[in-house]
C-alpha cells in the first residue's frame, strides 16, 4: 500500500503531498492553537519535513514559543487557511493540521497536550 497523503487549503489554491508515513500525532489546547484554528484546539499530524512538497501562495508567520523555540506558521496567502507549523525544537518535523488533509479521518490521536489552557466549551 502506498502511503501518500495529500492535503490543502479552502481554496485548493495552496496543495501539497506527504511522501511517507506519520511520525506520530498530537491534539493541542495551547493558545496559540488555539488562536491558529479560531477554536479550541489544533490536532496535528506530524511528518518528517524531507516527506513533505507544498505548492501554493504560502505565507509564513515566524514567532517564538514560551519556552524560546522558533515557531512558523505557514498558511495560504490566498485564502488564509492554517496548513502546517514548524518548529526549531524539532526541526526536521512539520506539524501538519490535520483538518487540511483531504482525508481527515485517517487522524487519530491519544496525545493530548497542554490541556491546562483547555477551554470548557472544548470537550472534544
Ligand atoms: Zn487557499
Ligand atoms: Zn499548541
Amino acid at each position: 500500500m502506498p502511503t501518500k497523503e495529500t492535503g490543502g487549503c479552502l481554496c485548493k489554491a495552496t496543495r501539497y503531498e506527504v511522501a511517507g508515513k506519520q511520525e506520530f500525532t498530537i491534539q493541542c489546547y495551547c493558545r496559540d492553537c488555539q488562536q491558529i484554528s479560531g477554536g479550541g484546539n489544533l490536532p496535528l499530524y506530524v511528518i518528517n519535513r524531507d516527506d513533505f512538497t507544498i505548492t501554493g501562495p504560502l505565507k509564513k508567520h515566524a514567532r517564538k514559543s514560551d519556552s524560546g523555540n522558533d515557531l512558523e506558521l505557514q498558511f495560504c496567502g490566498e485564502c488564509g487557511s492554517p496548513i502546517c507549523n514548524t518548529n526549531s525544537l524539532l526541526p526536521d518535523k512539520v506539524f501538519i493540521m490535520a483538518g487540511s488533509l483531504d482525508d481527515p479521518s485517517i487522524f487519530s490521536t491519544n496525545n493530548k497536550v497542554y490541556e491546562t489552557s483547555r477551554q470548557p466549551w472544548d470537550k472534544s
